[in-house]
């Protein structure tokens, strides 16, 4: 009974700097693979090519080294893959389980409204059975015909759900690019990863994703979804909002402690003997100490 090394992975994408729920995402990530002996990539999700810049990136990666976040190996870019995406994209339609959709953001907006302020809303499925006369294809979205997903998650258990919540979703945009639910899974099957642990905010993609790697034929990573870092008003953090951006000079001299902070949001007790070491003792303390799944358990 052979186990297969953990390779888990960090998945930034250049829109910003770094903050505080991005340094949670990093330290849960690479603490999870590494408490396990396993391996941890790192990937710049740089598919939205008009909002990523190659200032974010270098800050980023400038961040993790001060962080002392080593990755294994070396970078991917999601701007490398297009032709892996294209291939997975045939498959998909091979298998029918994608057509192409006429609707513009404006239309689905005006058909239906979201079930919760703030969520978004679900896909009438207009284009389902074919375009109607006149209507140019411009995105091509999964059929999710009421589909039941269930995966396990670490922190929150079983998870289970019907995929009508958010309707037949887009895997390729009418900008011509390929959709972030379809690269993630492309990207994450191809360079190995059998683990991804990151915030909750992306939850709501995880059905979406683990109907993908069915469709695909592979095999599930495991899913570990971490507590949200919010704001002071408790909402979501983004990468734009400069106050918690972890830029160089913003936070110089400060690393270690906010290591610390972060340690400490994701449960591990951190000794006060501790205090006054650096970033690289910190993480190997953690790597021997933690039981990551047992800490941040709900
Ligand atoms: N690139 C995504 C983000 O920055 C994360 C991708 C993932 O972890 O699946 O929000």
């Amino acid at each position: 009974n052979t186990t297969c090394p953990v390779i888990g992975r960090f998945a930034p994408s250049p829109t910003g700097p770094l903050h505080t729920g991005s340094l949670v995402a990093a330290v849960g990530s690479w603490l999870m693979a590494k408490a396990a002996g396993g391996q941890w990539l790192l990937r710049i999700d740089d598919l939205d090519g008009p909002r990523c810049r190659q200032e974010f990136e270098d800050d980023i990666l400038r961040t993790m080294e001060r962080f002392g976040l080593c990755w294994d190996g070396s970078i991917t870019r999601q701007s490398d893959n297009g032709t892996a995406y294209a291939e997975s994209f045939e498959q998909l339609q091979k298998l029918g389980a994608v057509y192409p959709c006429g609707c513009s953001r404006a239309e689905i907006a005006r058909s239906a409204s979201a079930p919760h302020p703030g969520e978004e809303i679900p896909y009438p499925g207009t284009c389902r059975s074919g375009l109607s006369a006149g209507r140019e294809p411009r995105a091509w979205r999964l059929r999710t015909d009421g589909m039941q997903i269930a995966f396990d998650d670490l922190r929150h258990g079983r998870i289970a759900t019907e995929l009508d919540r958010t309707g037949d979703f887009v895997v390729k945009r009418a900008e011509g690019f390929f959709a972030y639910q379809l690269a993630v899974v492309v990207d994450d099957h191809l360079t190995g990863v059998n683990q991804v642990v990151r915030g909750d905010d992306l939850l709501d993609s995880t059905p979406r994703q683990v109907l993908l790697h069915q469709l695909l034929g592979w095999s599930l990573p495991v899913y570990c979804h971490l507590p949200l870092v919010t704001g002071p008003d408790g909402a979501k953090l983004s990468k734009r909002d400069n106050t918690v951006s972890l830029a160089d000079g913003r936070v110089a001299g400060k690393e270690s402690e906010l290591l610390v902070w972060g340690l400490r949001f994701l449960g591990l007790a951190v000794p006060d003997a501790l205090r006054g070491s650096d970033c690289a003792e910190l993480l190997s303390w953690a790597r021997e100490a933690c039981n990551l799944p047992k800490c941040i358990a709900k």
